[in-house]
Protein backbone atom coordinates (compact mmCIF):
# COMPACT_ATOMS: atom_id res chain seq x y z
CA UNK A 1 0.00 0.00 0.00
CA UNK A 2 1.06 3.83 -0.66
CA UNK A 3 0.92 6.31 1.70
CA UNK A 4 -1.07 7.97 -1.13
CA UNK A 5 -3.65 5.23 -1.00
CA UNK A 6 -4.10 5.92 2.71
CA UNK A 7 -4.99 9.30 2.48
CA UNK A 8 -7.16 8.42 0.02
CA UNK A 9 -9.52 5.91 2.25
CA UNK A 10 -12.65 7.41 2.40
CA UNK A 11 -15.39 6.20 4.97
CA UNK A 12 -18.60 5.13 3.30
CA UNK A 13 -21.57 6.91 5.14
CA UNK A 14 -24.38 4.45 5.97
CA UNK A 15 -22.24 1.33 4.57
CA UNK A 16 -22.13 -0.24 7.71
CA UNK A 17 -26.44 -0.04 7.89
CA UNK A 18 -26.16 -1.58 4.01
CA UNK A 19 -24.09 -4.35 5.25
CA UNK A 20 -26.27 -5.03 8.29
CA UNK A 21 -29.14 -4.97 5.89
CA UNK A 22 -27.72 -7.39 3.39
CA UNK A 23 -26.45 -9.52 6.38
CA UNK A 24 -29.92 -10.29 7.38
CA UNK A 25 -31.16 -10.32 4.02
CA UNK A 26 -28.67 -13.35 3.61
CA UNK A 27 -29.42 -14.99 6.54
CA UNK A 28 -25.66 -14.87 8.00
CA UNK A 29 -25.59 -17.10 10.70
CA UNK A 30 -24.27 -15.74 14.06
CA UNK A 31 -24.03 -12.30 15.61
CA UNK A 32 -23.59 -9.64 12.97
CA UNK A 33 -20.43 -8.21 13.28
CA UNK A 34 -19.61 -4.51 13.27
CA UNK A 35 -19.13 -3.21 9.80
CA UNK A 36 -16.23 -0.42 9.21
CA UNK A 37 -16.87 0.47 5.67
CA UNK A 38 -14.32 2.58 3.39
CA UNK A 39 -14.29 3.30 -0.45
CA UNK A 40 -10.37 2.58 -1.23
CA UNK A 41 -8.63 3.78 -4.52
CA UNK A 42 -7.97 0.63 -5.95
CA UNK A 43 -7.18 0.57 -9.61
CA UNK A 44 -9.87 -2.04 -10.80
CA UNK A 45 -13.31 -2.63 -9.79
CA UNK A 46 -12.18 -4.71 -6.71
CA UNK A 47 -13.56 -5.24 -2.98
CA UNK A 48 -12.56 -6.45 0.19
CA UNK A 49 -13.73 -7.74 3.42
CA UNK A 50 -11.74 -8.85 6.78
CA UNK A 51 -12.98 -10.17 9.77
CA UNK A 52 -11.00 -9.37 12.84
CA UNK A 53 -12.77 -10.33 16.17
CA UNK A 54 -15.87 -8.66 16.07
CA UNK A 55 -15.41 -5.95 13.33
CA UNK A 56 -15.59 -6.84 9.68
CA UNK A 57 -13.16 -4.12 7.58
CA UNK A 58 -15.09 -4.11 4.37
CA UNK A 59 -12.78 -1.83 1.40
CA UNK A 60 -15.11 -1.00 -1.93
CA UNK A 61 -13.72 0.17 -4.89
CA UNK A 62 -14.18 3.86 -4.95
CA UNK A 63 -15.73 3.43 -8.67
CA UNK A 64 -18.85 2.49 -6.36
CA UNK A 65 -19.28 6.17 -5.20
CA UNK A 66 -21.81 7.29 -7.63
CA UNK A 67 -23.63 3.96 -7.72
CA UNK A 68 -26.89 3.64 -7.27
CA UNK A 69 -27.72 2.03 -3.90
CA UNK A 70 -29.19 -1.32 -5.61
CA UNK A 71 -25.36 -2.46 -6.85
CA UNK A 72 -24.16 -1.06 -4.04
CA UNK A 73 -25.99 -3.76 -2.13
CA UNK A 74 -25.00 -5.90 -4.15
CA UNK A 75 -21.31 -5.40 -3.62
CA UNK A 76 -22.36 -5.78 0.03
CA UNK A 77 -23.95 -9.28 -0.56
CA UNK A 78 -21.74 -10.56 -3.03
CA UNK A 79 -18.58 -9.90 0.08
CA UNK A 80 -21.01 -11.09 2.42
CA UNK A 81 -21.51 -14.34 0.66
CA UNK A 82 -18.31 -14.86 0.05
CA UNK A 83 -17.39 -14.60 3.71
CA UNK A 84 -19.86 -16.28 5.42
CA UNK A 85 -20.64 -18.94 2.23
CA UNK A 86 -24.05 -18.40 0.84
CA UNK A 87 -25.43 -18.22 -1.83
CA UNK A 88 -25.60 -14.76 -3.72
CA UNK A 89 -29.12 -14.56 -4.78
CA UNK A 90 -29.17 -14.76 -8.60
CA UNK A 91 -30.57 -11.31 -8.90
CA UNK A 92 -28.28 -9.33 -7.08
CA UNK A 93 -25.48 -11.22 -9.05
CA UNK A 94 -26.93 -10.15 -12.61
CA UNK A 95 -27.56 -6.89 -11.44
CA UNK A 96 -24.27 -6.39 -10.36
CA UNK A 97 -22.64 -7.85 -13.01
CA UNK A 98 -24.43 -5.84 -15.48
CA UNK A 99 -23.08 -2.63 -13.78
CA UNK A 100 -19.76 -4.20 -13.49
CA UNK A 101 -19.52 -5.27 -17.16
CA UNK A 102 -21.05 -1.66 -18.58
CA UNK A 103 -20.01 0.43 -21.06
CA UNK A 104 -20.07 3.44 -18.39
CA UNK A 105 -18.25 1.26 -15.62
CA UNK A 106 -15.65 0.14 -17.85
CA UNK A 107 -15.15 3.74 -19.83
CA UNK A 108 -14.34 4.66 -15.69
CA UNK A 109 -12.00 1.74 -14.88
CA UNK A 110 -9.98 2.47 -18.29
CA UNK A 111 -9.27 6.23 -17.34
CA UNK A 112 -8.87 5.31 -13.59
CA UNK A 113 -6.21 2.46 -14.53
CA UNK A 114 -4.46 5.09 -16.79
CA UNK A 115 -4.21 7.42 -13.57
CA UNK A 116 -3.47 4.55 -11.35
CA UNK A 117 -1.59 1.50 -12.83
CA UNK A 118 1.40 1.47 -10.89
CA UNK A 119 2.79 -1.26 -13.06
CA UNK A 120 6.80 -0.16 -13.21
CA UNK A 121 8.95 -0.34 -16.24
CA UNK A 122 12.74 0.18 -16.33
CA UNK A 123 14.46 2.07 -19.32
CA UNK A 124 14.42 -0.17 -22.72
CA UNK A 125 17.82 -0.21 -23.01
CA UNK A 126 18.36 -2.82 -20.42
CA UNK A 127 21.61 -4.46 -19.84
CA UNK A 128 21.94 -6.90 -22.70
CA UNK A 129 18.94 -5.88 -24.92
CA UNK A 130 17.55 -2.33 -26.21
CA UNK A 131 13.76 -2.92 -26.63
CA UNK A 132 13.13 0.19 -28.49
CA UNK A 133 15.33 -0.39 -31.83
CA UNK A 134 13.99 -3.56 -31.96
CA UNK A 135 10.37 -2.22 -31.76
CA UNK A 136 11.03 -0.40 -34.99
CA UNK A 137 12.59 -3.08 -36.93
CA UNK A 138 9.54 -5.32 -35.90
CA UNK A 139 7.33 -2.53 -36.74
CA UNK A 140 8.98 -1.89 -40.08
CA UNK A 141 8.84 -5.86 -41.04
CA UNK A 142 5.33 -6.83 -39.68
CA UNK A 143 3.53 -4.24 -38.95
CA UNK A 144 4.55 -1.76 -42.29
CA UNK A 145 5.50 0.44 -39.52
CA UNK A 146 1.86 1.00 -38.45
CA UNK A 147 1.83 0.71 -34.70
CA UNK A 148 2.54 4.21 -32.93
CA UNK A 149 5.53 3.53 -30.96
CA UNK A 150 4.09 2.64 -27.15
CA UNK A 151 6.05 3.32 -23.89
CA UNK A 152 8.06 0.10 -23.79
CA UNK A 153 10.60 -1.05 -20.99
CA UNK A 154 11.97 -3.88 -18.96
CA UNK A 155 9.64 -4.49 -15.98
CA UNK A 156 11.04 -3.12 -12.84
CA UNK A 157 11.17 -6.34 -10.81
CA UNK A 158 11.16 -10.47 -12.67
CA UNK A 159 7.76 -11.77 -13.22
CA UNK A 160 7.55 -15.30 -12.31
CA UNK A 161 5.18 -16.56 -15.34
CA UNK A 162 4.49 -13.88 -17.84
CA UNK A 163 6.83 -13.11 -20.69
CA UNK A 164 5.63 -9.45 -21.91
CA UNK A 165 2.49 -7.73 -21.46
CA UNK A 166 0.54 -4.86 -23.33
CA UNK A 167 -1.78 -2.46 -21.25
CA UNK A 168 -3.91 -0.38 -23.71
CA UNK A 169 -4.95 2.12 -20.92
CA UNK A 170 -1.27 2.99 -20.44
CA UNK A 171 -0.33 1.87 -24.17
CA UNK A 172 2.53 0.58 -22.46
CA UNK A 173 4.88 -3.06 -23.65
CA UNK A 174 6.51 -4.39 -20.25
CA UNK A 175 8.97 -7.04 -21.14
CA UNK A 176 9.97 -9.60 -18.31
CA UNK A 177 13.42 -8.55 -17.40
CA UNK A 178 14.62 -12.11 -16.78
CA UNK A 179 14.87 -12.11 -20.23
CA UNK A 180 17.28 -9.71 -20.36
CA UNK A 181 20.52 -12.03 -20.01
CA UNK A 182 22.97 -12.28 -22.53
CA UNK A 183 22.08 -16.55 -22.59
CA UNK A 184 18.69 -15.42 -24.33
CA UNK A 185 19.09 -14.26 -28.21
CA UNK A 186 17.50 -11.72 -29.67
CA UNK A 187 15.11 -13.36 -31.75
CA UNK A 188 13.49 -14.87 -28.68
CA UNK A 189 13.50 -11.03 -27.08
CA UNK A 190 12.06 -10.06 -30.42
CA UNK A 191 9.68 -13.13 -30.62
CA UNK A 192 8.23 -11.64 -27.12
CA UNK A 193 8.07 -8.41 -28.25
CA UNK A 194 6.52 -9.27 -31.24
CA UNK A 195 3.62 -11.30 -29.38
CA UNK A 196 2.78 -8.36 -27.48
CA UNK A 197 2.47 -6.12 -30.86
CA UNK A 198 0.05 -7.95 -32.04
CA UNK A 199 -1.98 -7.33 -28.73
CA UNK A 200 -1.54 -4.00 -29.50
CA UNK A 201 -2.61 -3.90 -33.08
CA UNK A 202 -5.39 -6.74 -31.57
CA UNK A 203 -6.50 -4.50 -28.69
CA UNK A 204 -9.15 -7.22 -27.56
CA UNK A 205 -9.16 -6.81 -23.86
CA UNK A 206 -8.48 -4.20 -21.07
CA UNK A 207 -5.88 -6.51 -18.44
CA UNK A 208 -2.91 -8.35 -18.77
CA UNK A 209 -2.02 -11.28 -21.43
CA UNK A 210 -3.77 -14.28 -20.72
CA UNK A 211 -3.47 -17.03 -23.03
CA UNK A 212 -7.31 -17.32 -23.14
CA UNK A 213 -7.81 -14.58 -24.95
CA UNK A 214 -5.85 -15.02 -28.50
CA UNK A 215 -7.70 -15.28 -30.89
CA UNK A 216 -7.34 -17.86 -33.59
CA UNK A 217 -6.68 -14.79 -35.85
CA UNK A 218 -3.96 -13.97 -33.66
CA UNK A 219 -2.25 -17.13 -33.60
CA UNK A 220 -2.35 -17.33 -36.88
CA UNK A 221 -0.52 -13.70 -37.05
CA UNK A 222 2.23 -14.72 -34.67
CA UNK A 223 3.32 -17.88 -36.51
CA UNK A 224 4.29 -15.73 -39.20
CA UNK A 225 6.92 -14.20 -37.20
CA UNK A 226 9.92 -15.72 -38.75
CA UNK A 227 11.71 -17.02 -35.93
CA UNK A 228 8.91 -18.52 -34.27
CA UNK A 229 9.64 -22.63 -34.09
CA UNK A 230 13.15 -21.64 -32.72
CA UNK A 231 11.93 -18.83 -29.95
CA UNK A 232 8.95 -21.40 -28.76
CA UNK A 233 11.76 -24.31 -28.22
CA UNK A 234 13.74 -21.84 -26.61
CA UNK A 235 11.35 -20.74 -24.00
CA UNK A 236 10.14 -24.16 -23.43
CA UNK A 237 13.34 -24.40 -22.05
CA UNK A 238 13.64 -20.93 -19.87
CA UNK A 239 12.38 -20.82 -16.66
ZN1 LIG B 1 -0.61 -12.59 -25.17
Amino acid sequence: MTRSAIAQTKHVPGGAMVFQRMFTRLACTGRPPHFVVEFYPYSSLTHSIRLREETAYVRLSDLLCNAPLEIFEAAAAILLARLYRRRTPRQIAEAYKNYAHGRDTRRRLLALRRKRARLRISHPCGRHHDLEPLFDELNRRYFQASLPRPRIGWSARQWRSQLGTFDPALTQIAINCALDRPSVPEYVIAYVLYHEMLHQKHPMKLARCRLESHSKKFREEEKRFADYTRAMKFLERFS
